[in-house]
């Protein structure tokens, strides 16, 4: 039996808003005491003092490249990324190989995820291969464990298939993740549609590629009741769309990643294939729309879109796949993008990246209090540190940061009461 004491930890309290320093007790996998002072012979002390405790970071859009393309990333290396980057539970897309639309590839990926060091909770197929024609059985892959719904990496094209999904998942009380892209308009593009691809002469992805299929499915879900979820918002026009549609009691929620509330298209004058991803990199505006639709509410989570690709794909800017990875830098990002230039506070970082994420999930709330399951962040808030690739526990490598500046740093993760990550210089 794994008991971890945690001492003199600022723990966040986001139920009653506060902070205040405790010890915390974990046993078999259970927070089972939270007070001032605690003594006891643990299998393992954490030393937490000058340290934040939070509810672990919940990542719902993941792509963990297991089963079929393990070259890329698999379901261990995925979570090991994960709990480096203070994450304990993933949600994982289902464009693998084969494609997760059977009971057979949701049970794999459970049976794998025990081993792992962090929650995995598979995302099914919409539609049969991701081909766009033919429903799923939702209600047997909710069965077999399925935790959401989603063709994440395509459209559902046909309006009457995507309405007829919403109408079946919210039957099921189930999750349903649009990835909002007409690809009449975006296919074969390289990047954002704009000034900076008319000087490198290619492609363009326009922004109303996104923005028609946000319109879209916030009109299914107005025409119909059923509620929908907007993956990885790039857009000043998706964000508008979405506040409005909130504003009249739409059902609508949505995530952006932080790649879109840190870049914008002027990284891809480099022609680094490490910066292309879809959607693409936007315009200042469009940054500066996300960081506002983060900050009013719009916008209901952060989630990374983690999609490793190895060097070798990503060599050649032209023809590299779309995608970056994203969960050992997202924390850090969003603190020093968001919280130290005080768009947000700490409340709304743990809501964005904790609280909401597992709502949405349909999970446990993810407070810290006892008896809850021992999933547990442990971050400094004043470190500085410079992203360096050679260093993630991701198989990939294709990051845009970097060599970047951030403030922030994951100390611990523990899931299941288990370390899953330390920090070590
Ligand atoms: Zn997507
Ligand atoms: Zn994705």
């Amino acid at each position: 039996m794994t008991r971890i004491l945690i001492k003199h930890a600022a723990v966040i309290n986001s139920e009653k808003r506060e902070i205040h320093g405790a010890d915390i007790l974990t046993e078999n996998g259970i927070i089972a005491r939270i007070a001032p002072e605690i003594r006891c012979e643990p299998t393992k002390t954490i030393d937490a003092g000058g340290l934040f405790l939070a509810p672990g970071l919940t990542d719902m859009h993941v792509h963990l490249r297991d089963p079929g393309q393990t070259h890329k990333e698999d379901i261990f290396t995925g979570c090991e990324a994960a709990a480096a980057g203070g994450f304990t539970a993933v949600a994982a897309m289902p464009n693998t190989s084969p494609v997760c639309d059977g009971p057979d590839t949701v049970r794999y990926i459970l049976e794998k995820a025990k081993m792992a060091k962090a929650r995995v909770y598979p995302v099914a197929a919409v539609t049969k291969g991701m081909r766009g024609a033919e429903l799923t059985d939702f209600a047997a892959l909710k069965a077999a464990g399925a935790a959401a719904f989603s063709d994440d990496g395509r459209p559902v094209a046909s309006a009457a298939l995507m309405l007829k999904a919403m109408k079946t998942a919210a039957e099921l009380n189930m999750p349903l993740l649009s990835h909002c892209e007409d690809d009449t308009l975006s296919g074969g593009a390289l990047m954002n549609e704009g000034e900076v691809s008319k000087e490198l002469g290619v492609k363009g992805y326009p922004a109303a590629a996104e923005d028609a299929v946000i319109a879209r499915e916030i009109a299914l879900s107005a025409a119909s009741g059923y509620p929908v979820h907007i993956c990885h918002v790039s857009t000043a026009t998706g964000a508008a769309l979405i506040r409005d549609a909130k504003r009249r009691g739409i059902r609508v929620t949505a995530e952006t990643a932080p790649h879109y509330f840190t870049l914008t298209d002027r990284e891809l004058l480099t022609k680094n294939a490490d910066r292309r991803m879809s959607p693409p990199l936007r315009t200042r505006v469009d940054r500066d729309a996300i960081i506002t639709a983060l900050i009013d509410g719009t916008i209901d989570a952060i989630a990374t879109d983690h999609a490793p690709h190895t060097p070798e794909e990503k060599s050649d800017f032209m023809s590299a796949p779309n995608g970056v990875i994203g969960l050992e830098t997202a924390f850090a990002l969003a603190y020093t993008k968001l919280v130290l230039p005080g768009h947000i506070d700490i409340w709304r970082l743990i809501e964005l990246m904790s609280l909401n994420p597992r709502k949405l999930l349909r999970l446990d709330p993810g407070i810290i209090r006892e008896g809850v399951p021992a999933d547990i962040t442990l971050f400094d808030r004043d470190e500085r540190w410079t992203a360096d690739k050679t260093r993630f526990r991701s198989k990939a490598r294709n990051t845009p940061f970097d060599g970047m500046r951030l403030t922030g740093k994951i100390k611990y993760t523990v899931c299941r009461g288990e370390i899953v990550f330390e920090d070590t210089p």
